[in-house]
Protein backbone atom coordinates (compact mmCIF):
# COMPACT_ATOMS: atom_id res chain seq x y z
CA UNK A 1 0.00 0.00 0.00
CA UNK A 2 1.63 3.22 -1.03
CA UNK A 3 0.68 6.15 1.58
CA UNK A 4 3.76 8.07 0.46
CA UNK A 5 1.41 11.53 0.41
CA UNK A 6 0.44 10.71 4.24
CA UNK A 7 4.05 10.46 4.85
CA UNK A 8 5.39 13.79 3.79
CA UNK A 9 2.39 15.63 5.34
CA UNK A 10 3.01 13.81 8.69
CA UNK A 11 7.31 14.82 8.26
CA UNK A 12 5.80 18.31 7.92
CA UNK A 13 3.56 17.93 10.43
CA UNK A 14 5.77 17.32 12.96
CA UNK A 15 7.91 20.30 12.42
CA UNK A 16 4.58 22.99 13.42
CA UNK A 17 2.05 20.20 15.36
CA UNK A 18 3.30 18.23 18.59
CA UNK A 19 3.80 14.95 17.52
CA UNK A 20 2.00 16.39 14.26
CA UNK A 21 -1.65 15.43 15.21
CA UNK A 22 -4.46 17.38 16.85
CA UNK A 23 -5.36 14.73 19.08
CA UNK A 24 -2.48 12.36 20.30
CA UNK A 25 -4.03 8.76 19.23
CA UNK A 26 -3.94 9.93 15.66
CA UNK A 27 -0.63 9.65 15.85
CA UNK A 28 -0.26 6.23 15.37
CA UNK A 29 2.39 5.94 18.17
CA UNK A 30 0.67 3.00 19.43
CA UNK A 31 0.79 0.23 16.38
CA UNK A 32 3.66 1.96 15.11
CA UNK A 33 4.49 3.10 11.41
CA UNK A 34 3.20 6.54 9.89
CA UNK A 35 -0.68 8.06 10.10
CA UNK A 36 -2.82 7.66 7.34
CA UNK A 37 -3.89 11.74 6.17
CA UNK A 38 -7.42 11.46 4.96
CA UNK A 39 -8.81 13.60 2.49
CA UNK A 40 -12.69 12.63 2.39
CA UNK A 41 -15.22 9.99 3.09
CA UNK A 42 -18.58 9.12 1.43
CA UNK A 43 -20.95 6.11 3.13
CA UNK A 44 -19.02 3.74 4.40
CA UNK A 45 -15.82 4.19 3.33
CA UNK A 46 -12.82 6.81 3.66
CA UNK A 47 -9.96 7.90 1.84
CA UNK A 48 -6.53 8.86 2.09
CA UNK A 49 -4.67 11.56 1.00
CA UNK A 50 -2.90 8.75 -1.40
CA UNK A 51 -6.04 7.85 -2.54
CA UNK A 52 -6.52 4.49 -0.40
CA UNK A 53 -9.92 3.26 -0.20
CA UNK A 54 -10.75 1.87 3.98
CA UNK A 55 -14.37 0.26 4.99
CA UNK A 56 -14.92 2.20 8.38
CA UNK A 57 -14.91 1.24 11.41
CA UNK A 58 -14.07 4.58 13.42
CA UNK A 59 -16.45 6.95 11.66
CA UNK A 60 -15.12 9.91 13.59
CA UNK A 61 -15.11 7.46 17.01
CA UNK A 62 -18.70 7.60 16.54
CA UNK A 63 -20.34 10.37 15.21
CA UNK A 64 -20.89 9.12 11.92
CA UNK A 65 -23.36 6.73 12.99
CA UNK A 66 -25.13 6.86 9.48
CA UNK A 67 -22.21 6.62 7.81
CA UNK A 68 -19.90 9.48 6.16
CA UNK A 69 -21.47 12.54 4.20
CA UNK A 70 -24.98 11.84 4.68
CA UNK A 71 -27.10 13.42 2.51
CA UNK A 72 -30.14 14.81 4.90
CA UNK A 73 -27.41 16.03 7.36
CA UNK A 74 -25.26 18.08 4.32
CA UNK A 75 -28.58 19.68 3.50
CA UNK A 76 -29.45 21.19 6.59
CA UNK A 77 -25.76 22.66 7.26
CA UNK A 78 -26.20 24.18 3.54
CA UNK A 79 -29.17 26.06 4.29
CA UNK A 80 -28.16 26.87 7.73
CA UNK A 81 -24.85 28.63 6.45
CA UNK A 82 -27.11 30.74 4.20
CA UNK A 83 -28.06 32.60 7.11
CA UNK A 84 -24.60 33.30 8.55
CA UNK A 85 -21.83 31.36 11.06
CA UNK A 86 -22.31 32.51 14.37
CA UNK A 87 -24.80 35.02 16.46
CA UNK A 88 -23.34 34.41 20.02
CA UNK A 89 -27.47 35.24 20.69
CA UNK A 90 -30.10 32.62 21.20
CA UNK A 91 -31.95 31.01 18.39
CA UNK A 92 -34.72 29.22 17.55
CA UNK A 93 -32.80 25.74 16.46
CA UNK A 94 -31.56 25.61 19.97
CA UNK A 95 -34.89 25.22 21.56
CA UNK A 96 -35.85 22.44 19.07
CA UNK A 97 -32.31 20.71 19.89
CA UNK A 98 -32.89 21.01 23.45
CA UNK A 99 -36.59 19.76 23.38
CA UNK A 100 -35.67 16.75 21.28
CA UNK A 101 -32.71 15.94 23.74
CA UNK A 102 -35.02 16.51 26.51
CA UNK A 103 -37.46 13.85 24.81
CA UNK A 104 -34.99 11.49 23.97
CA UNK A 105 -32.67 11.22 27.08
CA UNK A 106 -34.61 9.58 30.05
CA UNK A 107 -32.61 11.27 33.08
CA UNK A 108 -32.54 15.07 31.20
CA UNK A 109 -35.05 17.46 31.95
CA UNK A 110 -32.80 20.84 30.95
CA UNK A 111 -29.61 20.56 29.05
CA UNK A 112 -26.65 22.91 28.36
CA UNK A 113 -25.38 22.66 24.98
CA UNK A 114 -20.96 22.92 24.55
CA UNK A 115 -18.71 22.77 22.29
CA UNK A 116 -16.98 19.10 23.37
CA UNK A 117 -17.08 15.92 25.52
CA UNK A 118 -14.51 17.08 27.54
CA UNK A 119 -16.75 21.20 27.76
CA UNK A 120 -19.55 18.82 28.91
CA UNK A 121 -17.74 16.67 32.13
CA UNK A 122 -15.90 19.52 33.10
CA UNK A 123 -19.28 21.36 33.60
CA UNK A 124 -21.29 18.62 34.74
CA UNK A 125 -18.82 18.08 37.63
CA UNK A 126 -18.66 22.06 38.55
CA UNK A 127 -22.22 21.81 38.78
CA UNK A 128 -22.22 18.90 41.00
CA UNK A 129 -19.62 20.55 43.03
CA UNK A 130 -21.85 23.62 43.36
CA UNK A 131 -25.38 21.42 44.40
CA UNK A 132 -23.77 19.41 46.37
CA UNK A 133 -21.36 21.80 48.10
CA UNK A 134 -18.64 18.64 48.13
CA UNK A 135 -15.17 18.84 46.55
CA UNK A 136 -14.31 15.13 45.81
CA UNK A 137 -15.16 12.72 42.70
CA UNK A 138 -15.31 9.28 42.00
CA UNK A 139 -14.12 7.67 38.60
CA UNK A 140 -13.18 4.48 37.41
CA UNK A 141 -9.59 3.34 36.71
CA UNK A 142 -9.72 3.34 32.13
CA UNK A 143 -12.60 5.41 31.68
CA UNK A 144 -12.26 8.68 29.80
CA UNK A 145 -13.74 11.55 30.09
CA UNK A 146 -12.24 14.08 28.15
CA UNK A 147 -9.12 15.94 28.97
CA UNK A 148 -10.47 18.21 32.22
CA UNK A 149 -7.76 18.24 34.67
CA UNK A 150 -9.99 16.24 37.10
CA UNK A 151 -10.32 13.30 34.76
CA UNK A 152 -6.78 12.84 33.73
CA UNK A 153 -6.39 10.42 36.92
CA UNK A 154 -5.92 6.87 35.65
CA UNK A 155 -7.70 7.66 32.72
CA UNK A 156 -8.90 5.72 29.62
CA UNK A 157 -8.22 6.20 25.55
CA UNK A 158 -5.05 7.89 24.51
CA UNK A 159 -4.05 8.79 28.10
CA UNK A 160 -3.95 4.77 28.86
CA UNK A 161 -2.40 4.40 25.15
CA UNK A 162 0.58 6.76 26.26
CA UNK A 163 1.10 5.41 29.87
CA UNK A 164 0.33 8.80 30.98
CA UNK A 165 -2.89 8.19 33.04
CA UNK A 166 -2.04 10.70 35.36
CA UNK A 167 -0.93 13.64 33.62
CA UNK A 168 1.87 16.07 34.28
CA UNK A 169 0.56 19.65 34.65
CA UNK A 170 -2.48 18.65 36.56
CA UNK A 171 -2.14 19.82 39.88
CA UNK A 172 -2.06 17.91 43.55
CA UNK A 173 -5.28 19.41 44.87
CA UNK A 174 -6.82 18.59 41.75
CA UNK A 175 -5.77 15.02 42.00
CA UNK A 176 -6.62 14.99 45.55
CA UNK A 177 -9.71 15.54 44.82
CA UNK A 178 -10.23 12.25 42.14
CA UNK A 179 -10.70 9.40 43.73
CA UNK A 180 -10.65 6.49 41.47
CA UNK A 181 -11.96 2.76 41.59
CA UNK A 182 -11.81 -0.24 39.31
CA UNK A 183 -14.75 -0.28 37.22
CA UNK A 184 -16.93 -3.50 37.74
CA UNK A 185 -16.20 -3.10 41.64
CA UNK A 186 -18.87 -2.10 43.73
CA UNK A 187 -17.34 -3.24 46.90
CA UNK A 188 -14.58 -0.93 46.51
CA UNK A 189 -16.56 1.99 45.75
CA UNK A 190 -18.37 1.10 48.71
CA UNK A 191 -15.04 1.61 50.87
CA UNK A 192 -14.03 4.79 49.06
CA UNK A 193 -17.50 6.11 50.16
CA UNK A 194 -17.50 4.99 53.52
CA UNK A 195 -13.84 6.68 54.04
CA UNK A 196 -14.95 10.09 52.48
CA UNK A 197 -18.43 10.83 53.68
CA UNK A 198 -20.10 13.82 52.96
CA UNK A 199 -16.99 14.72 50.68
CA UNK A 200 -18.29 13.21 47.70
CA UNK A 201 -19.89 15.73 45.24
CA UNK A 202 -20.29 13.30 42.32
CA UNK A 203 -19.74 9.58 40.42
CA UNK A 204 -19.18 10.13 36.74
CA UNK A 205 -18.60 6.74 34.76
CA UNK A 206 -18.62 5.43 30.99
CA UNK A 207 -22.10 3.11 31.84
CA UNK A 208 -20.75 1.10 29.17
CA UNK A 209 -17.02 1.48 28.78
CA UNK A 210 -15.49 2.41 25.08
CA UNK A 211 -12.10 4.34 26.10
CA UNK A 212 -10.19 1.14 27.72
CA UNK A 213 -11.91 -0.44 24.94
CA UNK A 214 -15.65 -1.96 25.27
CA UNK A 215 -16.35 -3.03 28.25
CA UNK A 216 -19.81 -3.39 29.89
CA UNK A 217 -21.31 -2.99 33.08
CA UNK A 218 -21.92 -6.72 34.69
CA UNK A 219 -25.20 -7.50 36.44
CA UNK A 220 -25.62 -5.17 39.20
CA UNK A 221 -23.06 -2.68 38.85
CA UNK A 222 -25.03 0.36 37.30
CA UNK A 223 -27.87 -0.33 40.11
CA UNK A 224 -25.35 -0.78 42.96
CA UNK A 225 -23.28 2.34 41.92
CA UNK A 226 -27.49 4.15 41.43
CA UNK A 227 -28.59 2.92 45.11
CA UNK A 228 -25.02 4.32 46.86
CA UNK A 229 -25.45 7.38 45.11
CA UNK A 230 -29.07 7.69 46.61
CA UNK A 231 -28.29 7.02 49.96
CA UNK A 232 -25.01 9.65 50.10
CA UNK A 233 -26.40 12.27 48.34
CA UNK A 234 -23.73 11.96 45.62
CA UNK A 235 -24.46 13.39 41.75
CA UNK A 236 -24.96 9.44 39.23
CA UNK A 237 -23.17 11.28 36.32
CA UNK A 238 -23.35 9.03 32.81
CA UNK A 239 -21.35 9.61 30.56
CA UNK A 240 -22.54 9.27 27.65
CA UNK A 241 -20.41 11.04 24.85
CA UNK A 242 -19.97 7.62 23.49
CA UNK A 243 -22.93 5.74 24.18
CA UNK A 244 -25.71 8.31 24.11
CA UNK A 245 -28.02 8.06 21.07
CA UNK A 246 -25.63 4.88 19.94
CA UNK A 247 -27.11 2.27 22.42
CA UNK A 248 -30.49 3.02 21.63
CA UNK A 249 -31.68 6.52 21.35
CA UNK A 250 -31.59 7.23 24.44
CA UNK A 251 -27.98 6.00 24.91
CA UNK A 252 -27.12 3.63 27.64
CA UNK A 253 -29.37 4.96 30.55
CA UNK A 254 -32.21 3.78 28.55
CA UNK A 255 -31.06 0.21 27.25
CA UNK A 256 -30.05 -0.99 30.76
CA UNK A 257 -33.05 1.34 32.76
CA UNK A 258 -30.97 3.10 35.14
CA UNK A 259 -31.41 6.86 35.41
CA UNK A 260 -28.97 9.16 36.56
CA UNK A 261 -28.97 12.57 38.11
CA UNK A 262 -26.73 14.13 34.99
CA UNK A 263 -26.21 13.49 31.90
CA UNK A 264 -22.54 14.37 29.43
CA UNK A 265 -22.83 13.52 25.41
CA UNK A 266 -20.94 14.71 22.71
CA UNK A 267 -19.99 13.19 19.44
CA UNK A 268 -23.27 11.68 17.77
CA UNK A 269 -25.01 15.01 18.97
CA UNK A 270 -23.10 17.30 16.89
CA UNK A 271 -24.04 15.03 13.48
CA UNK A 272 -19.75 15.23 13.18
CA UNK A 273 -19.52 19.14 14.02
CA UNK A 274 -18.04 19.94 17.18
CA UNK A 275 -20.87 19.74 19.66
CA UNK A 276 -21.43 18.24 23.43
CA UNK A 277 -24.04 18.84 26.08
CA UNK A 278 -25.18 18.19 29.61
CA UNK A 279 -28.03 17.91 31.48
CA UNK A 280 -30.31 16.20 33.77
CA UNK A 281 -32.79 16.94 36.81
CA UNK A 282 -33.66 20.36 36.83
CA UNK A 283 -33.59 20.67 40.55
CA UNK A 284 -29.49 20.55 39.17
CA UNK A 285 -29.48 22.20 36.44
CA UNK A 286 -30.66 25.15 37.92
CA UNK A 287 -27.71 25.77 39.65
CA UNK A 288 -26.12 26.81 36.02
CA UNK A 289 -25.98 30.58 35.37
CA UNK A 290 -27.78 32.69 34.47
CA UNK A 291 -30.47 30.90 36.84
CA UNK A 292 -27.89 29.85 39.43
CA UNK A 293 -24.72 30.78 40.65
CA UNK A 294 -22.22 27.88 38.46
CA UNK A 295 -20.91 29.72 35.86
CA UNK A 296 -20.68 28.04 32.49
CA UNK A 297 -20.44 29.98 29.37
CA UNK A 298 -19.29 29.55 25.68
CA UNK A 299 -19.27 32.35 22.65
CA UNK A 300 -19.79 29.61 20.11
CA UNK A 301 -21.71 27.54 22.26
CA UNK A 302 -25.50 26.30 20.50
CA UNK A 303 -23.40 27.63 17.15
CA UNK A 304 -26.23 27.76 15.07
CA UNK A 305 -23.83 25.47 11.93
CA UNK A 306 -23.34 22.74 14.37
CA UNK A 307 -27.29 22.87 15.27
CA UNK A 308 -28.31 22.13 12.34
CA UNK A 309 -26.34 19.49 11.88
CA UNK A 310 -27.29 17.80 15.22
CA UNK A 311 -30.76 18.66 15.01
CA UNK A 312 -30.86 16.76 11.62
CA UNK A 313 -28.94 13.36 13.01
CA UNK A 314 -31.16 13.40 15.99
CA UNK A 315 -34.30 14.21 14.36
CA UNK A 316 -33.75 11.40 12.15
CA UNK A 317 -32.76 8.46 15.23
CA UNK A 318 -35.95 9.46 17.43
CA UNK A 319 -37.83 9.08 13.62
CA UNK A 320 -36.18 5.55 12.65
CA UNK A 321 -35.86 3.23 15.33
CA UNK A 322 -34.68 0.70 12.75
CA UNK A 323 -31.64 2.65 12.99
CA UNK A 324 -31.10 0.78 16.15
CA UNK A 325 -32.15 -3.08 14.93
CA UNK A 326 -29.78 -2.98 12.22
CA UNK A 327 -26.78 -1.65 14.39
CA UNK A 328 -27.74 -4.72 16.49
CA UNK A 329 -28.01 -7.04 14.06
CA UNK A 330 -24.87 -5.41 12.06
CA UNK A 331 -22.50 -5.89 15.32
CA UNK A 332 -24.06 -9.53 16.11
CA UNK A 333 -23.42 -10.63 12.78
CA UNK A 334 -19.70 -9.66 13.21
CA UNK A 335 -18.80 -10.07 16.34
CA UNK A 336 -20.56 -13.78 15.62
CA UNK A 337 -18.31 -14.35 12.53
CA UNK A 338 -15.27 -13.20 14.99
CA UNK A 339 -16.19 -15.87 17.19
CA UNK A 340 -16.00 -18.49 13.96
CA UNK A 341 -12.86 -17.49 13.16
CA UNK A 342 -11.26 -17.59 16.65
CA UNK A 343 -12.83 -21.33 16.62
CA UNK A 344 -11.62 -22.05 13.41
CA UNK A 345 -8.12 -20.91 14.50
CA UNK A 346 -7.77 -22.28 17.60
CA UNK A 347 -7.54 -18.63 18.86
CA UNK A 348 -9.06 -17.91 22.48
CA UNK A 349 -9.27 -13.94 22.25
CA UNK A 350 -11.83 -12.32 24.42
CA UNK A 351 -14.51 -10.43 21.94
CA UNK A 352 -16.49 -7.77 24.29
CA UNK A 353 -19.39 -6.70 21.82
CA UNK A 354 -22.79 -4.41 22.47
CA UNK A 355 -25.07 -2.79 19.92
CA UNK A 356 -22.47 -1.50 17.37
CA UNK A 357 -19.58 -0.91 19.70
CA UNK A 358 -16.61 -3.56 19.65
CA UNK A 359 -13.40 -4.21 20.78
CA UNK A 360 -11.14 -8.03 20.40
CA UNK A 361 -8.73 -8.28 22.83
CA UNK A 362 -5.56 -10.00 22.79
CA UNK A 363 -6.09 -12.16 25.75
CA UNK A 364 -7.83 -15.01 26.61
CA UNK A 365 -8.95 -13.62 30.08
CA UNK A 366 -12.42 -11.89 30.94
CA UNK A 367 -12.34 -8.23 29.73
CA UNK A 368 -14.48 -5.93 32.40
CA UNK A 369 -12.31 -3.88 33.66
CA UNK A 370 -8.86 -1.76 33.50
CA UNK A 371 -6.34 -4.21 34.24
CA UNK A 372 -7.72 -7.25 32.11
CA UNK A 373 -8.07 -4.63 29.24
CA UNK A 374 -4.21 -4.67 29.86
CA UNK A 375 -3.70 -8.45 29.92
CA UNK A 376 -3.43 -7.83 25.76
CA UNK A 377 -0.69 -8.31 23.57
CA UNK A 378 -0.19 -4.96 22.57
CA UNK A 379 2.22 -5.92 20.12
CA UNK A 380 0.42 -8.77 18.52
CA UNK A 381 -2.90 -5.75 18.43
CA UNK A 382 -0.29 -3.64 16.44
CA UNK A 383 0.76 -6.36 13.94
CA UNK A 384 -3.09 -7.19 13.30
CA UNK A 385 -3.97 -2.89 12.94
CA UNK A 386 -1.38 -3.00 10.33
CA UNK A 387 -2.73 -6.07 8.67
CA UNK A 388 -6.17 -4.81 8.41
CA UNK A 389 -5.22 -1.41 7.12
CA UNK A 390 -3.22 -3.21 4.41
CA UNK A 391 -6.50 -4.95 3.51
CA UNK A 392 -8.91 -1.55 3.67
CA UNK A 393 -10.17 -1.93 7.25
CA UNK A 394 -9.96 1.24 9.31
CA UNK A 395 -10.32 0.47 12.85
CA UNK A 396 -9.06 2.91 15.67
CA UNK A 397 -4.99 2.69 16.14
CA UNK A 398 -5.27 1.49 19.87
CA UNK A 399 -5.98 -1.34 21.94
CA UNK A 400 -7.28 0.37 23.99
CA UNK A 401 -10.56 1.92 21.89
CA UNK A 402 -13.85 0.83 21.11
CA UNK A 403 -15.33 0.17 17.11
CA UNK A 404 -18.07 1.75 15.97
CA UNK A 405 -20.44 0.22 13.12
CA UNK A 406 -22.28 2.54 10.88
CA UNK A 407 -25.84 2.01 9.33
CA UNK A 408 -24.00 2.62 5.70
CA UNK A 409 -22.57 -0.94 6.41
CA UNK A 410 -23.96 -3.27 4.52
CA UNK A 411 -23.80 -7.25 4.96
CA UNK A 412 -21.17 -7.39 2.19
CA UNK A 413 -19.33 -5.09 4.18
CA UNK A 414 -19.70 -7.22 6.84
CA UNK A 415 -18.56 -10.16 5.67
CA UNK A 416 -15.41 -8.26 3.85
CA UNK A 417 -14.65 -7.35 7.39
CA UNK A 418 -15.05 -11.03 8.81
CA UNK A 419 -12.36 -12.03 5.74
CA UNK A 420 -10.08 -9.72 6.74
CA UNK A 421 -10.07 -10.11 10.56
CA UNK A 422 -9.12 -13.78 9.64
CA UNK A 423 -6.36 -12.72 7.30
CA UNK A 424 -5.19 -10.53 9.67
CA UNK A 425 -4.96 -12.42 12.51
CA UNK A 426 -3.14 -14.96 10.41
CA UNK A 427 -0.41 -12.59 9.11
CA UNK A 428 -0.01 -11.30 12.73
CA UNK A 429 0.28 -14.61 14.28
CA UNK A 430 2.39 -16.23 11.32
CA UNK A 431 0.10 -18.92 10.81
C1 LIG B 1 -14.77 11.27 23.47
C2 LIG B 1 -15.17 11.24 24.88
C3 LIG B 1 -15.07 12.38 25.71
C4 LIG B 1 -14.42 13.63 25.25
O1 LIG B 1 -15.11 14.27 24.22
P1 LIG B 1 -14.29 15.32 23.30
O2 LIG B 1 -15.35 15.82 22.37
O3 LIG B 1 -13.20 14.54 22.66
O4 LIG B 1 -13.78 16.38 24.20
C5 LIG B 1 -15.57 12.30 27.00
N1 LIG B 1 -16.12 11.18 27.46
C6 LIG B 1 -16.23 10.08 26.71
C7 LIG B 1 -16.89 8.86 27.27
C8 LIG B 1 -15.73 10.06 25.41
O5 LIG B 1 -15.81 8.94 24.69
Amino acid sequence: MNISTSQELFEKAQKFIPGGVNSPVRAFRAVGGSPVFIKSAKGPYIYDEDGNEYIELINSWGPMILGHANEMIQKAVYDAVQNSFSFGAPTRREVEMAELIVSMVPSIEKVRMVNSGTEATMSAIRVARGFTGRDKIIKFEGCYHGHGDSFLIAAGSGAATFGTPDSPGVTKGVANDTLTAPYNDLASVQQLVEANRNHIAALILEPVVGNMGCVLPEEGFLEGLRKICDEEGIVLIFDEVMTGFRLSKGGAQERFGIIPDLTTLGKIIGGGMPVGAYGGKAEIMNWVSPLGPVYQAGTLSGNPIAMAAGLAMLNYLNENPEVYSQLEASGNKLTSGFAKTNAKLGLDFTVNHIGSMYTLFFTNQKVKDFPSAKSSDLVLFGKYFHAMLDQGIYMGPSQFESMFLSTALTDAHLDRIIEANEQALKVALSL
